[in-house]
């Protein structure tokens, strides 16, 4: 890739992908495991590569970055390289949207959650995950 940042913005960029310490796939990874939750898949090959896929269930989860994925309440557009940060985001909400249609297409259910809600309230990312499994047949017995 052309290297188009400026230190400061690569940086500000930095810091919006590492997030604070836990990766987020990871804060909802424990969450899953420590309440006996299994038999879920991560790297699993579906369009968009969701970060956690339920394939019994048909049931597909994201974790969206609030920069990358435009978070309407987090992001902000980057002071530097307008043009390139407008595309790049935008094309990534774009893609977000077509994977959406091509999975449901496909049967799929897709769960996707802001980065700022799992880090803020990772209870109610777990609630509706097991809400969800629960409506597709899942039984914890
Ligand atoms: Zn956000």
């Amino acid at each position: 890739m052309v290297d188009v940042l400026t230190k400061k913005q690569r940086s500000y960029n930095m810091s919006m992908i590492k997030g604070k310490n836990t990766k987020p796939e990871l804060i909802i990874r424990k969450l899953l495991s420590s309440n006996g939750i299994r038999g879920y898949r991560i790297n699993y090959k579906l369009p968009g590569k969701p970060d956690i896929v339920f394939t019994k269930y048909k049931l597909a989860i994201f974790i969206d970055g609030c920069f990358w994925h435009k978070c309407p309440k987090c992001f902000i557009e980057p002071d530097k390289n307008k043009e390139f940060w407008k595309n790049k985001i935008n094309g990534n909400v774009k893609r977000d949207k077509k994977v959406n249609r091509v999975l449901k297409k496909d049967g799929w259910k897709v769960l996707r959650f802001r980065e700022h809600l799992l880090r803020k309230d990772p209870d109610q990312v777990y609630r509706r995950i097991t809400k969800e499994l629960i409506i597709r047949g899942f039984n914890d017995n």
